[in-house]
């Protein structure tokens, strides 16, 4: 009986150390692979450039979706209970979904304030910040400045270098890496700039329509023009008086182009297309809006290329 009882209690200590041994090797069997998980597609590109093959990068929103408002998932909290470094854009973009989970998650270490919590939004260039006290009471959904700043090109490579600082403070050994890897980032986007520049200097001062207010940091970097947006206010679906305003602005300023963000309806911005004599562009403002579109430089490849052919369409 002894025997048995003390055969049981080695059998136990054996399974506990099982199992703290299964429990520990996804992290220590890949002791140099950093688990980042990002809210957004375009911060999952960014640290993927940096990271290189010492992380393993997933983004919780696919590029396809609002990244305003995205259904929550039981999915997603396990991919934060994992989560080594959570990467957010801010500015309550994600405020109606990722809080929630983030505390449900369980995990220290991607809490707000905690080391593995990294905030994008303090390394860019942020637009449009309000003056003065600012409440979402009327439902805008841009409080605190516009938080569609990853669509500079000269903000991703602030993102980049401030993931890649980040990367560093959380494995140490791999700083030289990360910053190596950041180097070349720099390099590429710098060349894919001078590329996307010259391309679009035709069109330096073009007006255009957006749907959201989501164009503003593009259109400074590359010298258009946002005179309107579809919404009334950002968050805020079409009303027939605001659209009829637009319209009128629209043909005042011989303003012909319309982008719309893949995941709003079509109906408004054609019939003000119709009105206007104005063509509706369906631009993406993340990666994977588009099956082919699978990183940062394609992204921009991708819409300037729709832009390009928009403007000459509509000289
Ligand atoms: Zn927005």
């Amino acid at each position: 009986m002894r025997k048995c009882i003390r055969f049981v209690g080695f059998t136990m200590v054996a399974v506990s150390a099982l199992l703290l041994w299964t429990l520990a090797s996804p992290i220590s069997a890949q002791a140099k692979k950093l688990t980042v998980v990002t809210s957004t597609t375009d911060m999952a590109s960014l640290a993927q450039e940096v990271g290189g093959d010492k992380v393993a990068v997933e983004s919780i929103a696919k590029g396809y979706q609002d990244p305003h408002f995205v259904e929550a998932k039981p999915s997603f909290l396990l991919k934060l209970r994992q989560a080594d470094l959570l990467v957010v854009v801010g500015l309550q973009l994600e405020i109606g979904w990722l809080p929630p989970l983030i505390t449900q998650s369980g995990n220290p270490r991607i809490q707000v304030g905690a080391s593995g919590y990294l905030d994008a939004s303090q390394f860019t260039e942020i637009l449009e910040i309000p003056q003065g006290t600012v409440t979402r009471a009327e439902g805008d959904v841009h409080p605190l400045g516009n938080p569609h700043y990853w669509l500079d090109p000269d903000n991703g490579r602030r993102i980049a270098k401030g993931i890649a600082a980040k990367l560093g403070e959380l494995d140490p050994a791999d700083t030289g890496y990360f910053q190596e890897r950041f180097q070349d980032f720099d390099k590429r986007l710098s060349t894919a700039e001078q590329k996307w520049e010259a391309e679009m200097k035709p069109f330096h001062g073009r007006k255009v329509v957006t749907y959201h207010n989501s164009f503003p940091n593009f259109a400074k970097h590359f010298g258009l023009n946002v005179i309107g947006y579809v919404e009334p206010r950002p968050g805020i679906p079409p009303t027939p008086s605001h659209t009829i305003e637009l319209i009128g602005l629209m043909k005042r300023e011989n303003c012909k182009v319309i982008l719309v963000e893949p995941y709003f309806d079509l109906k408004t911005p054609n019939s003000i297309a119709r009105e206007t004599g104005g063509k509706v562009v369906q631009y993406l403002p993340s990666v994977g809006g588009e099956k082919d579109v699978t990183d940062y430089f394609k992204l921009f490849d991708y819409d300037i290329a729709l832009l390009t052919q928009a403007f000459q369409a509509t000289q």
